[in-house]
């Protein structure tokens, strides 16, 4: 079973009482309880997760780039961690472009005249990512794919053996993200633009292209996130499902998608 919950999924900024990119991906029972990774650590979806899991009952921490949406709440992390009063048994790991340890510890150094910067490593494990890796943790399986985007940036591609489940991060339309979503029982697709922009660059998908992506791809479902706060839910669905051919969800916060048997 895998089971996706929805921490945030505002694209660029929050919007009132809303978070920035975070989810919850669960599953691949082996034993007692599933694999539990939190995917972006965006603003405000830390708040969220721990309606859910402590942070130190997480089996790792997934930052696909270090875009502000995606990743501010990683530090604040640190410090649930560090003083919250629940150290894990070790490490927890974080899997993240490369030098995001360096660019968050750099963040974290309050004293700009140090020449030291703060250490996390006693509370997180460094991973540095690449393009076509596969992470293997309990019964869950997550492949990182490189994406189109103006930053290094990972979407992931996780499986329990059974299901899947494919999130864009943030991506244009581009050959890796048609893999990424490739007969996907969910794929989770950004679409940070309504329109165009002048000065466009594919960096980015609106609606119409998550859409156009997910038909191609055979994706079984689709459901947009990232949509700005100040975009039009209903408008940003009925452009992609106009692509898809079918209909497309909406994500928010709270809610929850499960595939496969439950155990
Ligand atoms: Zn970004």
């Amino acid at each position: 079973m895998l089971r996706l919950t929805v921490l945030g999924s505002c694209g660029t900024f929050p919007g009132a009482g809303r978070a920035c990119s975070g989810y919850l991906l669960e599953g691949g029972e082996l034993g007692a309880r599933p694999t539990r990774v939190w995917v972006d650590t965006g603003s405000g979806s830390l708040s969220n997760l721990l309606r859910h899991a402590p942070v130190s009952d997480l089996d790792a921490i997934w930052v696909s780039h270090l875009h502000a949406d995606h990743c501010n709440d990683l530090p604040l992390a640190y410090y649930v961690l560090r003083y919250g009063g629940t150290v894990p048994d070790r490490p927890v790991p974080v899997f993240g472009p490369t030098g995001w340890h360096e660019h968050m510890s750099n963040f974290m150094t309050t004293d700009a005249t140090s020449s030291t910067t703060k250490d996390m490593r006693d509370m997180f494990e460094v991973h540095e990512l690449h393009d076509g890796e596969t992470i293997t943790l309990g019964g869950l399986r997550l492949n990182a794919i490189e994406t189109q985007h103006s930053v290094e940036t990972y979407g992931v591609r996780a499986t329990d053996g059974g299901s899947v489940l494919a999130y864009s991060a943030d991506s244009g339309p581009c050959d890796a993200l048609g893999r990424l979503a490739s007969g996907a029982d969910l794929f989770l697709c950004e679409a940070a633009w309504m329109r165009l922009p002048p000065d466009y660059r594919p960096i980015h998908c609106t609606p119409a292209e998550a859409g156009e992506t997910a038909a191609r791809a055979g994706a079984k479902k689709l459901v947009l996130t990232h949509v700005r706060p100040d975009s039009d839910p209903a408008d940003a669905t009925a452009q992609a499902s106009q692509a898809y051919g079918a209909e497309v969800g909406f994500a928010l916060e709270g809610d929850v998608y499960e595939f496969g048997d439950h155990q």
